[in-house]
Order: structure tokens, then sequence, then C-alpha cells
């Protein structure tokens, strides 16, 4: 059996009733690095990313992985390896972005609150381009540049006014969020920055949300930039490329998006429709790249049957999967042994973690079969789990793994305790 049909990972399978990533099977990796421990494919990530190389084979694209979604310096160099650039949204990206060997020039730099410093490192790396948020980001955008003696290349980031219908933690695109320039502002605004001394326009962009499993929104938002840069080009300001964002979203319970180079064909399609397939293209995606390649394995604790609901408990927790938690999102949770140990008998549980929150569950109402001691597989764990892993409850940040066949890369160490105190100082 296999489990590519439950989480879209086909990388992750049974063999000799053992899962496995790759050539590498997880109980083995569990037993030298211990748990929680993050294990990514790197086979995976590159099958992701060439779902979208596929979908550009003929186009000038730049893919720009965003790398919130994931930014272990070795899960970026496997894409600065590949070709991509990277979409940002912090100094500290920054700095990781390059410690992993990105080009600056492929770098985009998103985010509504940038400060005076980012803007300066990014300016003297020598950034591809800005995506400037709102009106104020522009004037203090041009100042830095000007203090720097530098011509901040910039996209504004619109804001199309489309739903994604996905959670509303993760819709950025609709008129209340906080995220780019209302559509009927734009052009006035372009117009305003194109007469700054230290703004160079670029480009275009958008980012309508995450986790999005419907054509539709995408189509709509191509429209609605079209008709903005059909308007800003017309008022004689050109742009060099048009920017989608990211947001396409993957399988974790059964939802059926379309693949990048499917979705891809339909909005070149519409690009080309309208005059604007030869264009230079970026796509920021995050989840769609890493999300189903990394598996969270973690050991069951104790079994604590209740009244209404019995409760596994599990070495993970929602410092190093915030999800469910944050979203009360979905992950497939399974055994890494295929067939029920012996003496253990299958029962409805709740998964949770050890954290003191009532929000500390990893998956609820989940049929399994398990002891104490055996250890679980969190699936499609590798986008917004450990990029966003806390020290919560002075638990230490999980070890991570990357599988490349049979080879398995320790990429980074459990945190000690001496790492969780460094930079703290008795009174
Ligand atoms: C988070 C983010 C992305 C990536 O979103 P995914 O859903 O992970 O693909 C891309 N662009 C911007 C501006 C973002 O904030």
């Amino acid at each position: 059996m296999t489990i590519s049909t439950l989480a879209g990972a086909p990388h992750i399978h049974y063999a000799n009733g053992q899962l496995h990533v790759e050539g590498c099977a997880f109980e083995a990796l569990a037993q030298e690095h211990g748990t929680p421990l993050f294990v990514y494919s790197k086979a995976s990530m590159l099958a992701a990313l060439s779902a979208y190389q596929r979908g550009f084979a003929g186009r000038n694209a730049q893919i720009c992985y965003a790398m919130k979604a994931n930014s272990s310096l070795a899960i970026l160099q496997v894409f600065a390896r590949a070709g991509c650039g990277f979409d940002i949204v912090s100094s500290g990206e920054l700095a990781r972005a390059l410690a992993a060997g990105a080009r600056p020039a492929q770098i985009v730099f998103s985010g509504v609150g940038k400060t005076r410093r980012e803007m300066r490192e990014a300016l003297e790396v020598g950034i591809g381009c800005f995506n400037v948020e709102s009106e104020a980001e522009i004037d203090v955008l041009n100042e830095v540049a000007l203090a720097a003696d530098r011509v901040a290349p910039i996209s504004i980031r619109v804001n199309p006014n489309v739903d994604p219908k996905t959670h509303p933690y993760i819709s950025t695109g609709l008129k209340g969020n906080k995220f780019g320039i209302a559509h009927d502002r734009t052009l006035a605004t372009y117009q305003r920055a194109a007469a700054l001394p230290g703004l160079h326009i670029v480009g275009i962009d958008f980012h309508i949300g995450s986790q999005i499993t419907d054509e539709a929104p995408y189509r709509e938002a191509v429209e609605r930039m079209l008709d903005l840069a059909q308007a800003i080009e017309a008022a004689g300001i050109a742009l060099e490329h048009l920017d989608f964002g990211g947001g396409l979203g993957i399988n974790y319970n059964g939802e059926t998006p379309p693949e990048a180079d499917a979705l891809w064909a339909t909005l070149l399609a519409q690009l080309d429709a309208r005059g604007f397939g030869q264009r230079k293209l970026l796509v920021e995606p995050g989840r769609s790249l890493v999300g189903t390649a990394g598996v969270c394995v973690t050991e069951v604790l104790y079994l604590k049957p209740g009244e209404q609901k019995n409760f596994c408990i599990v070495d993970a927790a929602m410092n190093d999967l915030p999800r469910p938690a944050l979203y009360q999102a979905f992950h497939a949770i399974v055994p890494l042994a295929q067939s029920a140990p012996a003496g253990a008998q299958p029962a409805l549980y709740d998964v949770v973690g050890p954290v003191c929150e009532s929000g500390d569950w990893i998956g609820r109402d989940r049929t399994l079969a398990v002891r104490a001691g055996d250890h679980l597989a969190v699936l499609s764990a590798g986008a917004y789990c450990m990029s966003m892993a806390s020290n919560y409850n002075s638990r230490g940040r999980a070890a991570e793994v990357l599988v490349e066949g049979t080879q398995a890369h320790l990429i980074r160490s459990r945190d000690s305790i001496t790492d969780q105190m460094r930079n703290e100082h008795l009174a």
C-alpha cells in the first residue's frame, strides 16, 4: 500500500511493513536522531518545483520560493541550486537566503512592515525588487534609497479584492486585509512613485492568500491585474514584470488543488489572450514547493482513555506543529509500522502534545492502533511548521533531516537548553 493518495506525497510509502521516505525508513531516522523529528524528501521538493518549471517552459519566468514556508538553510540551498529566486519578508530571511547561495537580483522583498534598516540592507546587497505594500512605504523607501545613493527597484502590490475561499487568517487579497494597495488607488500610486527619484518601477504584483485549492480566484485576480497593468502602461509607466504571488494549496485531507502546470496552462492562456504572455513573469510559491515533502515523526508517550475522549499524548506539540492551533488545520497522522502492533486495539483518539494549552492538539478523532513508545508520522508538515516553531514551554525546537535517496543529512540539530538560554541574562 502507498499513502500517496492520502496526502499527495509520492515519495512517502510503506515498504517491508515500515513507512519510508525515498530510500530511508522513518523508524531508523527516529532511532538515530530522536523525536520529534522533521524529515524532508529532496526528491519531493524537486518534483513540486518541476511542475512549475514545466508550466513555464518557453516563458521568461522566475520562480521565487516564498521562504517563510520553510526557511531552514539546507532547504533554501536545494531551491537556490535548482535556480530559484526567493520571496523574503525580513532582513533575517535575506541573510538566510544569501547564506544558502541565493542571487540577490533574484530576491523580492514582500511585507507590509519593512523597516528602514531592512530596506537599507536589501539595497546594499542589490535586491531584485521591493514589493511595496502602502503609499507610506513608497515615501520611506524613496528617502532610504536617496540617502544610500541607490535607486530602489519596486513593484506595487495590488489588492485585487478577490476571495480565495481559504481560512480567513490566510486570505490576503480582500478589501478588509492589511496587504497591498486598493485597486482604485493603484494607478495614482504608480504615478506618484514614478515621480520619485529614489525609485525605479519594475513590476506589479499580487498575492491573494494561501492554501488555495481552486483556479477561479487566480483567474479573477489575473484579470484585474491585467486591467491595471494596461492602465498603468497607458499612462506611460512601463512594467518589466508581472508577479502573481504564491498561494497554491496542497492535499492535506483530500483537497484537490490544481497542479502548478495545469493552473499555469490556464493562466498563461489568459495572459496570451491579452498580450502579456511574453512579459517577464514571477511567482512566489511557498507551501506548494515544500508542504508535502515534510513529515514530523513523533513518539507516543501515553495513552489516556477518557469518559468523552481518548487521548494519544505524543512528544510533538503546538510549538512544533502550530497549524492546528492557529488555523484548526488538518494533518494526516499515520503509524510508522504498517500493521497494528501486537496488543494494540484500534481506538478513536485526539492526538495531543504535552504543552499546557487546550489548543495544543495535532489531530482530532483519529483511529489509531498504537501503544506507548510507538512512532507516528504527521504528514504534510514541510510548510509553516518548523518555520513557525517556537520554544514555548521551554521546549527545544526539533531536529531536521533532509533525505536524498538512501542518504539522510542532519540539517538542524535539536535545540539544546544552552541554545534556548543563549541570549538571556540574569538581572
Ligand atoms: C506567504 C506568501 C507567499 C507564499 O504563500 P504560499 O501559500 O506558501 O504559497 C507568497 N508571497 C507572499 C507575499 C506571501 O506573503
